[in-house]
């Protein structure tokens, strides 16, 4: 007999993924982990039915998540990053050099435990030895923070559950004060395609430039979200993304990436019209 996970993407439309069988549930204090296996997207792993990563595609995610603000800003040395219990993020963080401190907020202990056992590949730079992690709600924890960080990342689950927080004009607010005079902030953005989602994605834009001076939206291509466009917000209070990335400073580095590399970090902020369209509604 076959076994498809699906997942149900708008009223009317699902998304199935043959798997070979199912590795791990449980029902933690927050929400329900399920761990796949599957041919096409190898190990993947869902938080109350809803896709967050899966081995072969999480690369498109995580490059774009952390490199863009890392390559407008090559001096970034303290970092917070919300949610992402995978550990994808903070992984390609730590291939900075210059950063010199990463704080981890993720508010269910038990994805980090799932993914260390599930997703060595992601988790695997969680013990470096400039990651702190925390174990709580990212909400309350920028409440107390001022003029701390150099870039926040929010790599969190959707706008409702324990993410709903994370989607507030009071979280947008609290960011600013904890970022430094020239602070960015990144966080994902959900689906423009499907109406549900390109709501979300507008009220977080329409928050967030109401904050902060430097306010673009950037695309991504992620066969295994919904719709498989997605967008991420970068927001800042000095640094402009297309005019501060230094092409150059960044290939100097010689990092390795799958996806991003700084051709598209020019071409990610062209959007298609309809996005262009949701943005000056928003
Ligand atoms: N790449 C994924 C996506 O876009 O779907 C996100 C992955 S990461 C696993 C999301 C994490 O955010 C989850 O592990 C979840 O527990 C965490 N999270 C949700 N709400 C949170 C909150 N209020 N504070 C800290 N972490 C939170």
């Amino acid at each position: 007999m076959e076994l498809w996970y699906t997942e149900q993407h708008t009223e009317n439309v699902r998304f199935s993924i043959k798997v070979d069988k199912c590795l791990y549930t449980d029902q933690s204090e927050f929400q329900r982990i399920d761990v796949f296996h599957s041919m096409e997207f190898g190990n993947f792993f869902t938080l109350d039915g809803l896709m967050m990563v899966t081995e072969k595609d999480e690369f498109i995610y995580h490059d774009m998540i952390v490199h863009v603000p890392m390559a407008t800003n090559l001096n970034i040395k303290n970092v917070l990053v919300i949610g992402a219990g995978d550990g994808g993020t903070v992984r390609e963080l730590t291939r900075y050099n210059t950063i010199e401190k990463i704080d981890m907020v993720e508010i269910d202990k038990m994805v980090v435990d799932v993914c260390r056992k599930y997703f060595p590949q992601t988790a695997c730079k969680l013990d470096d030895p400039r990651v702190q992690l925390y174990f709580e709600d990212g909400l309350k924890f920028v409440r107390s923070k001022e003029n701390s960080y150099d870039l926040i990342i929010v790599d969190s689950t959707d706008p409702f559950g324990p993410g709903e927080g994370l989607f507030t004009k009071e979280f947008y607010g609290n960011c600013y004060k904890a970022l430094k005079e020239d602070g960015i902030l990144v966080n994902q953005h959900e689906s423009p395609y499907y109406q549900e989602y390109a709501k979300s994605m507008q009220r977080a834009h329409k928050r967030i430039s109401e904050l902060f001076p430097v306010c673009r939206v950037y695309q991504a291509h992620i066969p295994s979200y919904p719709s498989g466009h997605w967008l991420f917000g970068f927001a800042s209070k000095t640094y402009d993304p297309l005019i501060d990335i230094d092409q150059q400073a960044w290939n100097s580095l010689g990092l390795t990436t799958k996806y991003y590399n700084t051709e598209i970090h020019k071409g990610c902020f062209a959007l298609p019209n309809y996005v262009l369209e949701l943005l000056a509604n928003a």
